[in-house]
């Protein structure tokens, strides 16, 4: 089965029929910042405090539940497909497409499907 959840970055297109999530809007993270997590989102999902991160991610555990496709999205990185990223860099010339190395949305979306 096609995986219903998966990690973009913020200037990666929406695919049809995904609902948009931004990490932002989580809690989960400092600010606008997606490379720093909040003091209460450290150590395994058990041990998080802050309830608006937990709210957050439950949200998106029953979304997995009805079968709603959805883009978990991130603002430290431009493209997290690095075909894309090739592609698109050629397209534009552009050598300031970001991709972080140690980006949270992957750990993220793995921790919604493993408890969906
Ligand atoms: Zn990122």
């Amino acid at each position: 089965m096609k995986s219903q959840i998966n990690h973009i970055g913020i200037r990666q297109a929406r695919e049809q029929g995904f609902r948009y999530k931004r990490l932002i809007f989580s809690g989960i993270f400092q600010a606008n910042n997606t490379t720093k997590k909040n003091i209460d989102c450290e150590g395994t999902f058990y041990q998080w405090t802050n309830e608006t991160a937990i709210k957050w991610i439950h949200a998106r555990v029953k979304e997995q539940k009805e079968g709603r496709k959805v883009h978990i999205v991130c603002n430290c990185c431009d493209f997290r497909d690095i075909e894309l990223t090739k592609i698109h860099k050629i397209k534009t010339n552009d050598d300031c497409l970001r991709v972080n190395p140690s980006c949270y949305g992957d750990e993220i979306v793995e921790l919604i499907k493993s408890l969906a």
